[in-house]
């Protein structure tokens, strides 16, 4: 693990002590009762198990939570840089903070994530959001404690934004979003600079956590009673590789799948240069794998992707596919596409749409090209409107569209076994088949948290309804 830093046990050691000396502020600060966070997150699953311990921290330092902003003592947003978009709408949401702010001049505002660890981003935070109090990226996450104390007793605005290659910290308090569905992190940051992406630049560095750390979290979350570890990092499938080892995740897999207990086990996302033989032959055989694998391709034409620097070919990632359902006839696909890539042709975007039929998705996340401010992409010639690659998108999600519902269709009558989440609005149970299908059905509450026996007896394109078994 050359080069990646671990946060070490003294250093995690001084956050704790600012965690008792926050706990210490707060309760003088208001007499006993329990002052109220308010956290969002924005962005992939990466974020929202930052935000985890974004909760895990702020319960320790005795925070409870609420979702008013009116009644809210600090309000924090865990943002993404991943898309334009998704930096508008924490733009958008940040200035509707200012009302809060003039209201309860004590109101602690926290930026954090993805897109504060951008340059440009945070200079505007500094220059035009003078409410804004506390800003980190997501090297300094488990630095919270401290920056909040520092916040609370000087009152200057903190910006913890450096630059980094990334560090590893081990032993956060975590407070899960959901009691059923545990994400598990087995490696941070990214090296494969796919010439869009601005994840590389903002999350550091790939890098590993211990396979025994990670074994002992598994065991923990079985034991606390999980039904369902989805392991996540930007490309699961390189785990291991700055240890020098090859296949460690196809180890770590079947290794997890031995720990005794009914649960089943999901992971994203796997980048197609790195899935391998091992891999798929490691679902095949771990039952408590289950059959789905997001398997991103972006563009199915050979120059878009070069260009994107993907290094795989649409006939490579049409030899995965056909390996992957040669062992498990039944695996569901689901990907990303980026629509409009800079230089990208009408033709060529073709080639994305006829690999859409090809292929059969279960589903597609399709999005317009965002150019990203210090990616290489960002400074290619890009002549196609927004407006025309709108109607491209238009027609990849129509060709989606038709492909999902023939897909679905052919599970009439199939039996799936499907973890059953909750109850929707209409009072249905609801889950997901094995192919991380949403589906939903009448029957009693004792279904919830666990896994039932469901028939399909009408596949709509996005959803299924079904009949307890
Ligand atoms: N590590 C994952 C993806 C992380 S980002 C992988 O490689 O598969 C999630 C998705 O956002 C990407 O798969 C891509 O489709 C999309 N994306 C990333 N950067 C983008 C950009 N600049 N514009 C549009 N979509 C983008
Ligand atoms: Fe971004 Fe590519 Fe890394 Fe995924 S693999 S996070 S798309 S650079």
């Amino acid at each position: 693990m050359s080069g990646t830093r671990v946060v070490s046990k003294e250093e995690l050691n001084e956050q704790f002590n600012y965690i008792t000396e926050v706990r210490t502020i707060i309760s003088s600060r208001f007499l006993g009762k329990a002052p109220l966070a308010l956290t969002h997150t924005y962005g992939c699953q990466g974020n929202v198990a930052d935000g985890e311990r974004i909760d895990g921290l702020l319960s320790e330092m005795g925070f409870e939570f609420t979702d008013k902003p009116e009644e809210a003592d600090f309000i924090l947003f865990n943002t993404c840089a991943v898309r334009e978009h998704a930096e508008d709408r924490v733009f958008g949401n940040v200035g509707a903070l200012k009302k809060y702010k003039e209201k309860n001049p004590n109101l602690i505002i926290c930026l954090c994530g993805c897109m504060v660890q951008q340059e440009h981003v945070s200079e505007r935070i500094r220059k035009s959001f003078p409410y804004v109090d506390i800003v980190f990226g997501p090297h300094a996450l488990h630095r919270l404690p401290e920056l909040l104390y520092y916040s609370l007793t000087n009152g200057e605005r903190i910006f913890s934004v450096a630059d980094s290659d990334g560090v590893i910290a081990e032993g956060l308090p975590t407070k899960h979003t959901n009691s059923l569905k545990a994400f598990l992190p087995i490696a941070y940051g990214c090296n494969n600079f796919c010439t869009y992406c601005v994840v590389p630049f903002v999350r550091g560095r790939e890098r590993s956590r211990k396979y025994e750390d990670i074994m002992e979290d598994a065991r923990q979350l079985v034991a606390d009673g999980y039904k369902e570890i989805m392991l996540i990092g930007q490309n699961v499938n390189s785990f291991g590789n700055d240890f020098g080892e090859k296949n460690l995740f196809a180890k770590l897999i079947r290794e997890i799948n031995d720990i005794p207990g009914d649960f089943i086990i999901r992971f994203m996302t796997s980048h197609p240069k790195d899935c391998s033989e091992e891999l798929l032959l490691a679902m095949k055989e771990c039952e408590k794998v289950e059959r789905h694998i997001h398997l991103p391709f972006q563009c199915g034409n050979n120059r878009v992707l070069s260009e994107m620097n993907r290094r795989y070919t649409r006939e490579h990632y049409l030899s995965l596919v056909n390996r992957a359902r040669e062992l498990m006839p039944d695996i569901s696909i689901t990907s990303d596409v980026i629509v409009g890539f800079p230089g990208e042709t009408y033709e060529e975007f073709q080639d994305t749409v006829s690999l859409v039929k090809e292929i059969g998705f279960t589903s597609l996340y399709i999005f317009i090209y965002s150019p990203r401010e210090g990616t290489k992409a960002a400074g290619m010639p890009d002549p196609i409107s927004h407006e025309e690659k709108s109607r491209w998108f238009a027609e990849l999600q129509k060709a989606q569209e038709e492909v999902a519902f023939s897909r679905s269709q052919g599970m009439k009558g199939n039996v799936y076994r499907v973890l059953c989440e909750g109850r929707n609005k209409a009072g249905r149970i609801s889950g997901r088949t094995s192919g991380n299908i949403m589906i939903e059905f009448d029957g009693p509450d004792s279904c919830v948290g666990n896994f039932c026996n469901v028939e399909v007896t009408e596949p709509l394109t996005w959803i299924l309804k079904g009949e307890l078994r």
